[in-house]
């Protein structure tokens, strides 16, 4: 199989010499794929990248993806990396004798420690050459790291973490330490992803079905283009599964063997108690005017309060078993025993997934919802019930699926009377909600939503197209409507920068992020960090204008920080940032 001079051929001629899918093709691909900023090249290359693999080891493909997507595992299966910085720069020292103070200088002018590991494995001099490695052996050695615990697990990973660097080629060490470090800093998003498969797929059906040997590029760009529809047809189908069931695994095992009955892909991947959707999100609405133009022509509208807490997935499982979801879709069960208890035993509900809002409350007055800040102090697991202190209380606003059938085509009307019928039980809450589509009635209620702790509402469509339940979309049929979005109701805060950090990749060599601070009784007070709304070129003049002469040397007493945080600098308080929402930032410099 000989393609011609492109991306192709240099995958095919990686294979030949390696045992299994080489890692060097997946990271010379997201190399390319670094550089490229359309997105339908971004969909070819990786789509190249796919079909290579497909033909020869379709069994690396769920790993390629996993590391194309900068993951070892799905979100809820609570694989975590736990390798930090130091760890990664101690293993890079030590696997190529570089000093820490080149590492930290290297750091400095790369701002990436992924490009930094790349330069440092590149002039390592090696007795012999390492086997290739293959993307089935990086992706087992990421997970082994993931699994590894216990005593001595820091050296151990450690040691891990080596062995990948020490056999690497070319660019893979930049990689390597990238999904390590969690941040791949490639486009390879779910959406381009999706693409890339469905294209891959489709052009390896077409040419076996033809029995045909693949020979050239242009023979795949001329399927390409032939099977265009098919393509399209299949991505919508795998976007359409990936949303109901964001499961790598399940989907590409079933698109790698059942070739002949992919329109039975949605069937297969559907919704389903036990494994997680992605929610519907809703759109920002600057007014109420505006929110009934866009939602009431033809529908009733739902105002909901939208409580300042934590978004969960709640599944009810056929045997009982009740597991809880984050919005990034991780496992949070053992967080929250009191919300699962809630759901424990509701009658006539066998199975069903519900969309619900979890609101810290005043264990004195539980009416009183408290600001998410509040429930954010409660542990992330194995919380037990006997040792709560954060109280809580479910919100529950919405349902996708009941004793067995899935909701979400139906319209928002049907699913709440559902909603009603089934969960108006005692240890759980529906949301305070007005029916209404009168601007007076609906400024009211947003006022009262605001003055009893809530952030604003969530206005939904009752009836017609927009009020289905969409999974992964920010939707027609959701409008929020925030105090912070509301003109003329919004705060400001003005903000003064007291320190900094170095700014990583693109921002290498300027001060970013920025911690500011609030003035409150004689001292500066650390509120948050500015991470983004600054120019390149605002980024370069900031940087000037403090290290000409307005850094200290050390925190003066009348800086109050969070203890967490560890600033590489600290600035003279001398400017005032102008924080809102509407206007994002504006800078006065008094
Ligand atoms: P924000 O940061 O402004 O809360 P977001 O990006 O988290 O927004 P949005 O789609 O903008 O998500 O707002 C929806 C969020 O509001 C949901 O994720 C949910 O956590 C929360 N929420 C609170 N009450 C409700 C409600 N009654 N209906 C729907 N969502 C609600």
């Amino acid at each position: 199989q000989v393609f011609v001079g492109n991306h192709m051929d240099n995958i095919f001629q990686l294979q030949l010499q390696s045992q299994g899918f080489p890692f060097q093709a997946v990271a010379i691909t997201l190399d390319i794929l670094q550089a490229t900023s359309s997105r339908l090249s971004s969909i070819e290359i990786l789509s190249d990248l796919f079909l290579a693999i497909l033909l020869k080891y379709p069994q690396d493909l769920l790993p390629a993806v996993y590391l194309c997507t900068n993951r070892v595992a799905a979100p809820w299966e609570a694989v975590e990396l736990g390798v930090g910085g130091s760890l990664i720069s101690k293993a890079i020292m030590e696997v190529t004798s570089v000093s820490k103070e080149t590492l930290r200088s290297l750091y400095k002018q790369y701002g990436d420690l992924g490009d930094v590991a790349q330069i440092c494995c590149s002039r390592l001099q090696r007795l012999f050459k390492p086997n290739y490695l293959t993307a089935q052996h990086v992706y087992q050695s990421l997970r082994k790291i993931a699994q590894t615990n216990g005593v001595k697990s820091v050296s151990r990973k450690k040691n891990l973490i080596q062995s990948l660097l020490v056999a690497s080629r070319s660019p893979e060490a930049r990689y390597i330490v990238r999904i390590l470090s969690q941040h791949i800093r490639v486009g390879a998003v779910e959406k381009t992803v999706i693409a890339a498969l469905g294209r891959a797929f489709i052009i390896l059906d077409a040419i076996r079905s033809n029995g045909e040997e693949i020979t050239s590029r242009a023979q795949v760009q001329k399927y390409s283009i032939e099977r265009k529809t098919e393509t399209k047809l299949l991505v919508e189908r795998m976007n359409r599964a990936f949303s109901e069931c964001s499961d790598w695994e399940r989907i590409i095992t079933f698109l790698v063997n059942d070739t002949h009955s992919w329109n039975q892909l949605n069937e297969f991947c559907k919704l389903q108690p036990g494994t997680p959707l992605k929610p519907q999100l809703g759109k920002i609405t600057k007014s109420v005017d505006e929110m009934i133009k866009d939602l009431g022509t033809d529908s009733d509208i739902s105002c909901e309060w939208k409580y300042d807490g934590q978004r969960c997935q709640v599944h009810i499982i056929e045997n009982g078993v009740v597991q809880l979801f984050s919005r990034h879709l991780e496992d949070m069960t053992s967080k929250y025993p009191d919300v699962v208890s809630s759901f424990a035993d509701i009658s006539g509900v066998t199975s069903a997934i519900l969309d619900a809002e979890i609101v810290a409350v005043n264990p004195s007055h539980s009416q009183m919802y408290l600001p998410f800040q509040y429930l954010s102090t409660r542990a992330r697991k194995d919380v037990q019930l006997n040792q709560i202190t954060v109280q809580v209380r479910v919100i529950v606003f919405d349902l996708m699926f009941l004793n067995g059938v899935c909701l979400i085509e139906q319209s928002f009307r049907q699913r709440r009377q559902l909603l009603e019928r089934h969960f108006r039980v005692r240890s759980v809450t529906l949301p305070e909600t007005l029916i209404s589509s009168q601007v007076n009635e609906v400024e009211a209620w947003l006022n009262r939503a605001i003055s009893n702790g809530c952030e604003g509402l969530m206005c939904k469509a009752l009836d017609g197209p927009n009020s289905v339940y969409y999974p992964s979309k920010r939707s027609e049929g959701w409008s929020k409507i925030k105090k912070d979005y509301v003109e003329g109701i919004s705060d400001t805060m003005d903000l003064v920068p007291i320190a900094a950090w170095w700014g990583n990749g693109r921002k290498a060599g300027w001060l970013s992020p920025f911690l500011l601070a609030c003035y409150y009784d004689g001292e500066f007070q650390s509120v948050c960090k500015v991470m983004s709304g600054f120019s390149d070129e605002e980024y370069k003049s900031l940087t000037e204008f403090y290290l000409r002469d307005k850094t200290l040397p050390i925190k003066p007493p009348y800086y109050q920080v969070d203890e967490s945080l560890r600033p590489a600098i600290w600035l003279q308080a001398c400017q005032v940032y102008v924080l809102s929402y509407e206007k994002k930032l504006n800078l006065t410099i008094p």
